[in-house]
């Protein structure tokens, strides 16, 4: 590893200016993503600007039928939050199966999605509940956030404050993690709002994927049989040593039931 200066700013102002400020910075959460690339030279930041500990950027409030969450808000927090477990609860499920309780206590929402793994499980649920991402100097839909492998919208320099989730009428969630780091072979997040039903599949792709035959049947029948005849086609979904096309493809489809099964549950 290089040498890299480490900033701990007093505020959200103070960690933008000095990113702004450095050659090649990167802001640091958890550092469960962040830290294992940095290790493996996969990233070679010059500074590293701590926001974890900001609390202008921490909690859980209800507000006006939507659930916010403040970006480096730990998974474990979200998965105990009596708040989360209350209004939607498919979220505390899904924050309370992310990796390792080392994981969970020290990974945040604002790290899981600028980070966008293919097989991460928040962005999924943002994209099915059709949240807000609201940065230090916009607004961004989840449907334009994720823009493919590790890739979003974020511009430099630019950070997440916060996570708006509207309240759904009924939500679920499901994965098959890989045994190993218990990242999604395939996970799905099924949602049922006043707009309409939103399927969002992460693990089959290079960033979460909606499942649109799913949503048409679920919007004429919110039932499981009116799934019976739908599928995933297997073509352009990950292929890798951990698990054929075909098989995360036929998973998908098992865990949009499983998700719908504890939507309706
Ligand atoms: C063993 C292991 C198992 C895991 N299993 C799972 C799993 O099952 N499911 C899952 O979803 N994830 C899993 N993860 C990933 C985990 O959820 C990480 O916590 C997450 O990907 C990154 O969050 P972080 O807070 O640690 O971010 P960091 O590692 O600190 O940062 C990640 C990236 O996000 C940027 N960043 C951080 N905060 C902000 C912000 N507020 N605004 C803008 N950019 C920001 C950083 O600059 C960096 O580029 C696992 C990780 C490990 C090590």
């Amino acid at each position: 590893m290089q040498d890299v200066q480490f900033h701990r700013p007093g505020s959200v102002r103070d960690a933008i200016a000095a990113l702004r400020a450095a050659p090649a910075g990167r802001f640091l959460a958890g550092g469960q993503s962040l830290i294992p690339m940095l290790k493996l030279e996969l990233a070679v930041p010059s500074d590293l600007v701590s926001v974890a500990h900001l609390a202008e950027l921490k909690g859980v409030r209800s507000e006006r039928g939507a659930l916010v969450i403040g970006a480096a808000t730990p998974h474990a927090e979200v998965a105990a939050s009596d708040v989360v477990r209350r209004a939607l609860p498919a979220l505390a499920a899904l924050a309370g199966g992310i990796g390792d309780a080392q994981v969970r206590n020290r990974g945040t929402l604002g790290g899981s999605i600028a980070h966008a793994d293919p097989a991460a499980d928040y962005p999924a649920a943002l994209v099915a509940l059709a949240a807000t991402v609201v940065t230090d100097r916009r607004e961004l839909a989840a449907d334009q956030f994720f823009r493919g492998l590790y890739e979003t919208a974020l511009e430099p320099a630019e950070l997440v404050r916060e996570v708006r989730f509207p309240l759904p009428e009924r939500a679920g969630w499901a994965k098959f993690p890989q045994p190993a780091s218990k990242f999604a072979l395939a996970g799905a997040f099924v949602a049922k709002a006043a707009s309409g039903v939103r399927v969002a599949l992460t693990g089959v792709g290079s960033a979460p994927l909606r499942a649109r035959a799913f949503e048409d049947a679920l919007a004429k029948d919110f039932r499981l049989a009116a799934l019976e005849k739908v599928s995933l086609p297997s073509a352009g979904i990950t292929d890798n040593r951990d698990a054929s096309a075909a098989y995360r493809a036929h998973l998908a489809g098992v865990m949009v039931r499983r998700a719908l099964a504890a939507a309706l549950a």
